[in-house]
């Protein structure tokens, strides 16, 4: 029996309530802490129903240094998870000092607390976004890293910030050093098969899918499909979009590695993907036809900073963690459309 703590910041998002069905189910316990800025507590209401199993959830900012310190002066936190964060790349280039602050002053109060407590072990939500504009496919772990936008460059600092840590352990010949697993997330798509939670975007989707079942469900009138003159198969947009229980299914096995014998010594990064590169054209017709809805859209201009084609070489990830993408196109669009179907205003 498996009961150690695993502290899951952002925890009630998306991605974060998928994880922690995923965690909960292997038998960790499972703290959140959310300021529940870009979601609703009910998320981890029915994780809790999903599972059968509480979570303990705290209200709160990853900022507060203070509230911080206490969580891990009060609890054995065996490895924390970082999903908090503002993710929208328009809204970044909007507000980018908040972006920064969200973003990157999170992550150091964190490590901060983490440092303090002892508690070393950090999986990082990061993302393909690191990459820039990619000249090679598929992207490797070891390509070169660029940012274009405010959000992208938060993710960037971060990571170079984590780089730092242990080397500081060499220096202080620490006998706990850091070890930091950096997922960075292709395109997540999709929702728990039960259909009880999924993504739910406070405001106008950014993102293709929750745009496309928002369409389908009558919210919104039409997809404007930005750009139709790429490179591509059809002129339209390639990702590596990869199902969310396939993402929460990564951060069991990143954990799972923290806290194995054959722990990460130090940082390193995987790339989460599924190394299939779909078009927009291609999803927005396999989503209508595996659920026979409508979905109305039109071509339009490119969307300024987008790249015409993205997807994951997940090689190192299934060598070293033993994870890969399991779940199929079919799979995405249909729990995707039994989320918003059955939630039409999401939570
Ligand atoms: P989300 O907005 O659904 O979840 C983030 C959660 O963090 C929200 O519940 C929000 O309320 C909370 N939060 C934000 N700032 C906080 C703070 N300072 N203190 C406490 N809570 C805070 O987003 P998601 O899609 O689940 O993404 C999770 C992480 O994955 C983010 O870091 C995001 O940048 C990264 N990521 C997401 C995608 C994607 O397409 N969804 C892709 C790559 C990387
Ligand atoms: N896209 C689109 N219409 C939308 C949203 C997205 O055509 O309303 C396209 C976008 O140009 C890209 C793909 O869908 O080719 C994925 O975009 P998303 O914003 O979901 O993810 P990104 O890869 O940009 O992070």
């Amino acid at each position: 029996m498996n009961n150690s703590t695993i502290l899951v910041t952002g925890g009630a998002g998306y991605i974060g309530s998928h994880t922690c069905i995923e965690l909960l189910n292997a038998n960790y316990t499972v703290l959140v802490i959310d300021n529940l800025d870009n979601s609703s507590e009910e998320s981890l209401k029915r994780v809790e129903k999903i599972t059968g199993k509480a979570v303990s959830f705290i209200k709160g900012d990853v900022r507060d240094k203070a509230l911080m310190d206490r969580i891990f002066s009060e609890n054995t936190i065996a490895a924390t998870i970082h999903f908090a964060g503002l993710k929208a790349v328009g809204e970044s280039c909007a507000m980018p000092l908040e972006y920064y602050d969200n973003n990157v002053n999170s992550t150091l109060v964190l490590c901060q607390a983490m440092e303090k407590a002892n508690s070393k072990n950090l999986v990082f939500s990061s993302s393909a976004t690191v990459y820039g504009d990619p000249e090679i496919l598929p992207l490797t772990e070891d390509m070169p890293l660029s940012a274009t936008n405010p959000y992208g460059r938060s993710k960037l600092i971060i990571e170079e910030m984590l780089r730092d840590l242990p080397e500081s352990d060499k220096l202080k010949n620490s006998t706990n050093p850091w070890s930091v697993a950096l997922l960075r997330y292709f395109n997540p798509v999709g929702a728990h098969e039960s259909g009880t939670i999924g993504e739910d975007p406070s405001d106008i989707p950014n993102n293709l899918m929750p745009f496309i079942t928002q369409t389908a469900v009558g919210r919104r009138k039409e997809l404007s499909i930005f750009g139709s003159d790429y490179d591509t198969v059809d002129g339209t947009g390639v990702r590596d979009y990869i199902h969310v229980v396939d993402l929460a299914r990564g951060h069991l096995k990143a954990v799972q590695k923290l806290l194995s014998k054959d722990s990460i010594n130090g940082v390193q990064a995987y790339n989460l993907g599924t190394g299939n590169g779909i078009s927009v054209l291609q999803m927005v017709k396999a989503f209508a036809e595996v659920n026979r809805v409508d979905v109305p859209y039109k071509l339009v201009d490119r969307r300024p900073g987008d790249v015409a084609a993205c997807y994951a070489d997940a090689t190192r990830a299934k060598e070293e963690l033993d994870w890969e993408a399991v779940m199929s196109l079919e799979d995405m669009v249909k729990d995707s459309w039994n989320w918003q179907s059955q939630n039409p205003e999401g939570y």
